[in-house]
């Protein structure tokens, strides 16, 4: 057994990051391997893009607001942090979404993700489609599959051809690309729903496929008091997650280091192979293993000296800008205008808009009794500039955006701007591939790893399995070779 801890040095404190820390000390002490890891943040505040800020009246989510539950890492690191007492679902008496199109707001039928429409009347009497857009969707159980079958296509190309042009810009796009506030025209399949292909694969058609799915057996019961919820969160909102995940890491003996900036990884001596982390500040870390949990760009400035094919290959993902706006109303002053969890705005729409959510409605204990909090979500690929307007400018234009399209003339009595500069990777055709040729790079840099929204998923709880899997694969990798010597090409 070695003597002297393995140093491993993680760039980046979002969730990407404190994930891997945590897995990593996790399956040291497991595997009972003398572990020393650090994690440096640029920032003086750790989460990255989560951030919940309370204020008296007020509960704000800058970023994220919930994660989706049926991907399970999030749930379970969140019961393994002992917060299960604190997770909240969304309230079920206000559980309606619309969409915003041909003037006004026309609700979605609920489970519509999963092609299964609870109430198909809704359907009807939205006036979202017309008749020959829902026979045209409908008939999709009996569309043929591709052939010869596409090595990728762009969400748009997909679901254009299975549930045709209508049922795909005015139900489908603003679910599906609003997540990664993209062009469904750009964003690949393979990348970001690969299931629904499958399911295409599989059964010939998506809506076929998800009625066998959901004919299956039930997943089991959760443990008592848990609401089965599709997105839940935190009372304390997300950041809570950061603050426990940070409280164990400290009792761990993980050294987290904030406000520190890193400038470059530079090669490992040939001797020893450690790597030296270039701080901004001059200083430099030695490690034996780093872990760079940094956006794609970032991540390719880092390595841009010492590994310039992985810097080139990062270069090349996308992203997008978008900024959310929180604003605090006197609850009697916009009740008459709001209903169930918020709305979207298709693309096809062309409004600076992409969403709005109705947060008091939609989570308990995001207010104060006697007032509503709403946020809106401006900008997406190939509409950033609406971001950088000054905050004034932007609330002018989200309250252009609220009053014609819901009728909200009253002042907000409070205002919060959070902008997210390329804060969205876009998984964009060829993005498999362009991962696939990063690996086949890393295979080269024993004790290099990349990790982070960019690459394997945006969603927390993406980011926390692929956090979870470099660190422990780390260690693995550590077993396997302690040497860290190159494998043959
Ligand atoms: C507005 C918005 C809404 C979202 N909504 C949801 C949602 O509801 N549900 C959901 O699941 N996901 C949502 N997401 C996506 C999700 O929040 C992110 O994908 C995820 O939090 C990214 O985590 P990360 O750790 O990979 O990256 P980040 O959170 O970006 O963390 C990277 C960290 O690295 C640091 N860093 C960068 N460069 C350096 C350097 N050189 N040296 C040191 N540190 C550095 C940064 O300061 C940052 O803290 C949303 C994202 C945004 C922007």
């Amino acid at each position: 057994m070695r003597k002297t801890p393995y140093q491993v040095v993680i760039v980046g404190g979002g969730i990407s990051g404190l994930a891997t820390a945590y897995a990593l000390t996790e399956e040291g002490a497991k595997t009972q391997t003398p572990v020393q890891c650090t994690v440096i943040e640029r920032e003086p505040r750790w989460g990255g893009k989560i951030l919940t800020h309370v204020t008296n009246n007020y509960l704000i989510e800058g970023g994220p607001d919930s994660f989706l539950t049926s991907k399970p890492w999030a749930l379970d690191l969140c019961r393994t942090l002992g917060l299960q007492d604190q997770l909240i679902a969304t309230n079920p008496q206000h559980n309606q979404t619309f969409s915003f199109c041909r003037g006004a707001l026309r609700e979605l039928p609920q489970g519509l993700l999963a092609f299964r429409p609870r109430r198909v009347d809704t359907l009807v009497s939205s006036g979202l489609l017309s008749w020959g857009g829902m026979l045209r969707m409908a008939a999709e159980r009996f569309w043929p599959k591709q052939n010869p079958w596409p090595a990728d296509e762009s969400l748009g190309e997909f679901f254009r051809r299975r549930f045709g042009a209508e049922a795909f810009e005015y139900l489908i796009e603003p679910l599906v690309a609003g997540i990664y506030a993209g062009d469904a025209d750009e964003l690949s399949i393979e990348s970001t729903f690969p299931r629904f292909r499958e399911l295409e694969r599989e059964h010939g058609s998506v809506i076929k496929g998800m009625r066998k799915a959901l004919a299956s057996p039930p997943s089991p019961p959760r443990p008592s008091g848990e609401a089965a919820s599709m997105f839940m969160s935190l009372r304390g909102g997300l950041s809570e997650l950061i603050r426990s995940l940070m409280e164990a890491l400290r009792t761990r003996g993980v050294r987290l280091m904030a406000g520190v900036e890193c400038h470059e990884i530079q090669s490992p001596t040939l001797e020893s192979g450690v790597f030296h982390v270039m701080l901004e500040d001059g200083n430099r870390l030695s490690a034996d293993a780093v872990v760079l949990a940094t956006p794609a760009y970032q991540t390719a400035r880092l390595l841009r000296a010492y590994r310039p094919e992985i810097a080139s290959l990062l270069d090349g993902i996308p992203y997008a800008s978008t900024a959310t706006i929180s604003m605090g109303y006197p609850a009697e002053s916009i009740a008459s205008q709001i209903r169930g969890f918020g709305f979207v705005v298709p693309r096809k729409e062309q409004r600076p808009l992409l969403a709005a959510t109705w947060t008091s409605l939609k989570w308990p204990d995001r207010s104060r009794a006697g007032e509503t909090l709403i946020r809106c979500y401006i900008g997406g690929r190939g509409r950033e500039t609406v971001v950088e307007q000054d905050d004034n400018s932007l609330m002018e234009c989200v309250r252009e955006e609220l009053l014609s399209m819901v009728g909200i003339t009253a002042a907000p009595t409070y205002t919060e701007v959070h902008r997210w500069r390329q804060g969205m990777p876009q998984y964009v055709l060829g993005h498999r591939d362009r991962l696939a040729k990063v690996q086949k790079q890393l295979a080269h840099s024993p004790g290099l790893y990349v990790t982070g929204a960019g690459l394997y998923g945006i969603g927390i709880p993406d980011c926390i399995r692929e956090g979870t899997k470099v660190g422990k694969q780390l260690l693995q990798d550590y077993a396997d070779n302690p040497a860290k010597k190159i494998p043959e090409a």
